[in-house]
């Protein structure tokens, strides 16, 4: 039999399956939508990521998207309950607040969110301007992740994600000052020039800060030249497992990665 013919039944059937999981009876709905666009690249980025000026290929993708939310409520049927809805990327915010607002209209148009529903994106500080923040906590986002990876300039730098500490505690500030209930900060263990004392005191300032929740990544698989992957007082391999968190700061969570992004948020 022809290949191109089998995989083309295969994928149909697999398009027939994913109908039927959509009509079916089920629980409230999560949604994600993924934004794969950047203006740079971090060094350490291992995501299928596209770099793009922002005004050629932003407005294209939001009416996009728009298709894709009619596409599948065409399915689902209109109103079906949301208890959860995330933006990732790549980077959201590299979608201007207007855009983001027409998005979250469509969603808020076609699905019925729950009072209590978590409504979370991923943002870099560096690209996130002080308007982007105030739209998304007055559309209705109630919890956002800011990419951090380490505080120290030597580690930025290397990594070419430069993000000052006052800058970075600013734009914590300003999450908290406009409402966000929740904040969550990324940090990434195994870049460049890291040691363990350093980067301890990377924690222990993310710390003082009071967010809601670290995640501190650890890349399985390093790229860069001069990664080194921690290592424990003994100089022994630390195995670090998804959701283990850390002895002194139990809240913290430790999350080792294969090759999806190092974080959301430029990691
Ligand atoms: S690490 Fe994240 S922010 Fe940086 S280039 Fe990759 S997707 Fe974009």
């Amino acid at each position: 039999m022809d290949p191109r013919r089998v995989a083309e039944d295969k994928l149909d059937g697999l398009v027939e399956q994913y109908r039927a999981m959509l009509r079916g009876e089920a629980p409230p709905l999560t949604l994600y939508v993924h934004v794969p666009f950047c203006q740079d690249r971090c060094l350490y980025c291992g995501c299928n990521v596209v770099i793009a000026p922002q005004d050629k290929v932003s407005e294209p993708y939001v009416e996009v998207l728009e298709k894709e939310i009619a596409l599948h409520t065409k399915e689902l049927g209109r109103r079906r309950r949301v208890s959860q809805l995330h933006l990732g990327g790549g980077t959201p915010t590299y979608l201007s607040p207007a855009q983001l607002e027409r998005l979250v209209g469509w969603l808020t148009n076609e699905f019925e969110f729950q009072p209590e529903a978590e409504i979370s994106i991923e943002v870099d500080p560096v690209v996130t301007t002080e308007e982007h923040v105030r739209t998304l906590r007055r559309i209705g986002f109630n919890r956002i992740s800011m990419g951090v990876q380490d505080l120290c300039p030597r580690v930025q730098e290397a990594v070419k994600r430069v993000q000052p500490v006052q800058f970075t505690h600013d734009f914590y500030s300003l999450c908290r000052d406009v409402g966000f209930e929740s904040v969550n900060m990324d940090l990434i263990y195994g870049l460049p020039y890291q040691t363990v004392e350093r980067f301890g005191e990377t924690v222990e300032q993310i710390v003082r800060w009071g967010p809601d929740r670290v995640a501190v990544v650890v890349p399985d698989r390093p790229g860069l030249p001069g990664h080194r992957h921690p290592r424990d007082e003994r100089g022994a391999a630390v195995v670090v497992r998804a959701g283990r968190g850390c002895r002194d700061h139990p809240d913290i969570d430790l999350v080792s990665r294969r090759s999806s992004c190092p974080l959301t948020n430029r990691v």
